[in-house]
């Protein structure tokens, strides 16, 4: 047994999780360059202004980050769902905001319509969306209506060629990309009939479709644009409904689980920064005359931290490594994923204000805006409350799960 094990050690014992391929390590590198080179310069300046990057959102897209996962056919990289994990870690350890941008246009939107739409969609408008030439967005959430999603009031009616849409969205992530100028393109949920969802691809200069207000002066996330969208009997082509009437709720949960672990990732994003401020700041900075890091109750914030945000981070990748794109199957994965990491990253940044003290406070040195930026991730894309509900529906559904 112990000889059989041995025989196999250079392969298992070499994996790693977190980049697991030649091409994941590559990934790896190409992301942290981009990061320290193009995304850290530019992250406090547009937080501050609350104003979303265009031009550096055009060059993720030239790089390949928009589209990791979409099929290499329509100009995306044809990766997996670690690869995409990868994309939105790194760019949260600097930018949260701007990767929830990222996000929301290539999860959301792009990876939604891979899976979901068809040839004539995937090809006419991934190949835009993959280059950063058009910014999508994806709006279930509207006034009335979050978590209730099969409650939305928003409507299609079928009108010969065309469905007219009726309704509002709001906290739309990239509904405007300035005060003044739409997003290109959006799924669009809308009910054909009660409790029947439907998804409609909605595009820039379709008549009656247009900017509401733009929401100001949020908590975080600030270099993504939030907005409500108006839909005010906009005349949709039949061409642009994606799959069959009715199929809305089951074209969710297919994208759901790949948008849920990307969250995730952008929490053990936001934890990783976190400790590593707080490990160098506690070595330079003294009291009693030690360095703070000799403290016990600050190395209890040092270690607490790092063994949530390790403990996130395999369970993500984790995750990640077994999920199949186009299908279902691990949603309480990714329910356990989300909620854990979320939380993690919201102590851990917390535990970088407490341990760099007043100077914590201050915007220069980057934890408070990822505590801000940390806090969505427990509302956005499902709240911990949904996350615990659907968790322990699985659960009691399949107690087997607990030991697969
Ligand atoms: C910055 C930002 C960006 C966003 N981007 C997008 C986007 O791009 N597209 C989009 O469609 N939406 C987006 N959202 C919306 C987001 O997904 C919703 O805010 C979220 O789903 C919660 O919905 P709600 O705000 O309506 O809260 P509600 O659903 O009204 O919930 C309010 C509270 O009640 C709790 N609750 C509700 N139902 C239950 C229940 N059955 N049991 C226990 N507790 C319950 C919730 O957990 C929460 O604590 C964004 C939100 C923000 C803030």
């Amino acid at each position: 047994m112990g000889a059989a094990i041995d025989d196999l050690e250079s392969s298992w014992r070499d994996f790693d999780l977190f980049a697991p391929t030649p091409e994941h390590q590559l990934l790896g590198e190409t992301l942290r360059a981009f990061v320290d080179r193009e995304v850290e310069p530019q992250a406090a300046e547009y937080d501050r202004a609350e104003r979303f990057n265009h031009g550096l959102f055009r060059r993720a897209g030239e790089l390949g980050f928009l589209g990791v996962t979409l099929p290499e056919a329509h100009g995306g990289s044809g990766l997996d769902a670690v690869a995409a994990i990868q994309v939105f870690e790194a760019l949260s350890t600097s930018d949260p905001g701007f990767a929830l941008a990222v996000l929301a246009h290539s999860i959301l939107f792009a990876q939604n319509l891979a899976v979901n739409g068809n040839e004539e969609q995937r090809a006419r408008i991934l190949p835009k969306v993959a280059s950063g030439e058009w910014i999508g967005g994806l709006c279930m959430t509207e006034p009335g209506v979050g978590t209730d999603v099969l409650s939305l009031a928003t409507r299609a009616k079928r009108d010969g060629d065309v469905y007219v849409l009726d309704g509002i969205k709001t906290f739309i992530t990239n509904g405007g990309i300035d005060d003044e100028t739409l997003g290109d393109c959006f799924i669009v949920y809308a009910a054909t009939a009660p409790k029947k969802i439907s998804s409609f691809l909605v595009e820039k200069g379709m008549e009656g479709f247009r900017l509401g207000q733009l929401w100001k002066d949020k908590l975080g996330m600030r270099a993504s644009l939030t907005a409500e969208l108006v839909f005010d009997g906009v005349r949709v082509p039949v061409a642009n409904r994606i799959g069959e009437e009715g199929e809305g709720t089951l074209q969710m949960m297919r994208n759901l689980e790949i948008e849920r672990l990307t969250l995730a990732a952008m929490s053990t994003g936001i934890a990783q920064r976190c400790i590593e401020v707080m490990v160098a700041y506690s070595g330079e900075r003294k009291s009693f005359g030690v360095p703070i890091r000799e403290h016990g109750q600050i190395q209890r914030y040092l270690a607490e931290s790092f063994a949530e945000y390790r403990a996130a981070r395999c369970l993500v990748y984790d995750t990640a490594r077994r999920i199949d794109l186009a299908a279902t199957g691990q949603r309480h994965d990714a329910d356990a994923s989300k909620p854990f990491a979320s939380q993690a990253a919201k102590r851990a940044a917390d535990a970088a204000i407490q341990v760099l003290g007043g100077y914590g406070y201050m915007g220069e040195y980057v934890v408070e805006r990822l505590w801000r930026d940390a806090k969505l991730l427990e509302i956005g894309g499902g709240t911990l409350e949904a996350h615990h509900k659907n968790l322990t529906k699985d659960l009691a559904r399949n107690p087997a799960l607990t030991r697969a």
